[in-house]
């Protein structure tokens, strides 16, 4: 049996988790943090689990096939934009959630490490496009049209793909050290054609060369391992609560995508290892003694690396405006919404037209 749900993608008959009251799949509903039919409104409570020990050895990662993502996955990709969606097996995607594309086709890719932690939405659609009408509101450079006259494209509900990495460091350094001292100086100056002695305490730096060994432990550090959404709009609807994380369980996946992720563990490492250096290299000037300390040299060993793959969750869409397409994201966590919009010609010179009329004024007051 194959049945169209609201969004027009297909919905196969599977295993997948079944409303005991009528049949049909259940859905994680963002409101009750629950499972919802979508058909009869039966609620089912999920467990939410935090068991924070899901920290994975990094040396292990290519040899553990275990914590593949091992339930039925299927990755779609898209032609446009480069995004791989992971999808539940019986789902399938008719369009690119993160650029609109239909372009879109079923890849043999697999879906990758399956996630350890998310936090779940709390932010249900109709609260995210409420959000959004909200938002595009406000925008007074806008152009009044655009109020009235926009598309909104198709709204999804989409896990964006993160590293965290833990180490603890060792690092052997070398760092030049400077000490400030003052000598006394006597010159000569000249004034109106006078010469005249002048003494004056002068700063000097004495310079010498120390190593040493120093540790840190580094932990969750955070790493964006998807590159589809503008990092300019991601940044704007931070920061994530972070202590809400739970345990990944396929009921929050239900009627959501994830994002596979596009930097690799290994990548989401290299770019770990350089916060981690800024941390050494700080921590070091912190340490040493001086005046100025300045790192010459360092060699770091990573023990004990560790890494979870997480999910956070976004609301992602797009609005058509006189042809173009505008992205636009709403955190699916706190409701924070950012994107981009067209602006009004009309409105802005008008703006600086009266910028222009008040200075004019002032000029004028001044004047007299
Ligand atoms: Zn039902
Ligand atoms: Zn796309």
């Amino acid at each position: 049996m194959t049945s169209f749900d609201e969004q027009n993608t297909v919905v196969e008959d599977t295993q997948n988790i079944k409303c005991p009251s009528c049949g049909g799949n259940t859905e994680y509903d963002p409101e009750t943090l629950g499972l919802k039919c979508p058909f009869c409104g039966h609620e089912m409570p999920i467990e939410a689990t935090f068991d924070h020990h899901v920290e994975l050895d990094f040396n292990e990662a290519g040899n553990n096939l275990q914590h593949l993502w091992n339930e039925e996955k299927r990755v779609f990709s898209c032609g446009n934009c480069g995004a791989e969606s992971v999808l539940d097996a019986h789902v399938v995607a008719d369009f690119c959630s993160f650029c609109g594309s239909s372009h879109i086709t079923v890849t043999d890719q697999d879906a990758g490490i399956q996630p350890g932690l998310l936090i779940p939405f709390q932010v249900s659609n109709e609260q995210a496009q409420a959000k959004f009408k909200e938002w595009i509101k406000g925008h007074f450079f806008a152009p009044n049209t655009l109020k009235k006259t926009y598309r909104l494209n198709k709204i999804s509900g989409a896990y964006l793909p993160y590293w965290t990495y833990d180490s603890q460091t060792s690092s052997q350094y070398v760092v030049r050290v400077g000490n400030y001292y003052y000598v006394t100086e006597t010159r000569t100056v000249y004034e109106d054609g006078k010469a005249r002695q002048v003494t004056e305490q002068v700063r000097k730096i004495r310079w010498h060369q120390e190593s040493g060994n120093y540790r840190e432990f580094f932990d969750d550090i955070l790493i964006k391992a998807s590159h589809t959404v503008e990092p300019k709009l991601l940044q704007k609807v931070q920061p994530f609560q972070l202590t809400s994380l739970t345990d990944y369980k396929v009921e929050y996946m239900s009627g959501f995508l994830a994002e596979r992720y596009s930097v690799s563990l290994q990548q989401g490492f290299s770019e770990a290892k350089d916060i981690m250096t800024r941390g050494i290299v700080n921590g070091i000037e912190r340490s040493v003694a001086g005046d100025i300390v300045e790192v010459a040299s360092l060699s770091t060993d990573y023990k004990d690396i560790t890494y979870k793959h997480i999910l956070l969750p976004i609301w992602i869409s797009s609005f058509h405006f006189k042809e173009k397409i505008y992205q636009f994201i709403v955190n699916g966590q706190t409701g924070k919404v950012s994107g981009n919009y067209p602006l009004s010609v009309m409105k802005i010179t008008s703006l600086v037209i009266s910028i222009l009329i008040v200075i004019f004024i002032v000029y004028l007051f001044i004047d007299s």
